[in-house]
């Protein structure tokens, strides 16, 4: 089983490269933010309350991000792995992480950390948010998400570390020199 934490800030690069990942390794993925958007397109009850805040640029409860997290993982057959974009987001999270995995017999392969400096992510997300229209890539939206990348996310990199788990990428550069240096921190696993 091969269980992939992409991690970083806002705008890093995770879905992009997720994609790619998906294609080379043949695993399953799971973005929590795709899951919330998909929810909120479907006016359902979920994406009424995840609405309210992704346009404030703030995290969902712990608890209700865990539980859908746990019934996506619940749908996949047969999987040869999972790559997890955009969670976990908290200690809380990653902990409920490593619980659901163990309860599962597994657990996660490594975390891979996609490091762009916060000049080059403002950029980038202000251009995806022109493009896509994005909702909460807008300048406002986007400086209350780096805070809270800040506070709440970062010190995951610590926790990951302490894990045994953490792999440093380097986020900037060509799609396919940072894809090359992601496929060879997974092949050395
Ligand atoms: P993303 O597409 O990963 O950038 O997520 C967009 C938004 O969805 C975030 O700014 C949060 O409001 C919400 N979200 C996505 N994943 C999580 C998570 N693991 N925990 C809490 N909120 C999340």
């Amino acid at each position: 089983m091969l269980n992939i934490v992409i991690f970083g800030a806002p705008g890093s690069g995770k879905g992009t490269q997720s994609e790619r990942i998906v294609e080379k390794f043949g695993i399953n993925h799971i973005s929590t933010g795709d899951v919330l958007r998909a929810e909120i397109k479907n006016g359902t009850e979920l994406g009424k309350t995840a609405k309210g805040y992704i346009d404030q640029g703030q995290l969902l409860p712990d608890e209700l991000i865990i539980d859908i997290l746990a019934s996506t993982l619940d749908s996949f057959q047969d999987s040869k792995g999972v790559i997890f974009d955009g969670f976990p987001r908290t200690i809380a999270q990653a902990e409920a992480l490593k619980k659901m995995l163990a309860e599962r017999g597994q657990e996660v392969s490594v975390m891979l950390d996609l490091d762009v400096p916060e000049d080059e992510l403002m950029t980038r997300l202000i251009k995806r948010g022109q493009e896509s229209g994005r909702a909460d890539d807008n300048e406002e939206t986007i400086k209350k998400r780096l805070v809270v990348y800040q506070s709440q996310t970062a010190p995951l990199i610590d926790w990951y570390k302490n894990e045994g788990k953490y792999q440093h990428i380097h986020g900037v550069g060509t799609m396919d020199g940072i894809f090359a240096e992601i496929v060879a921190a997974v092949e050395k696993l």
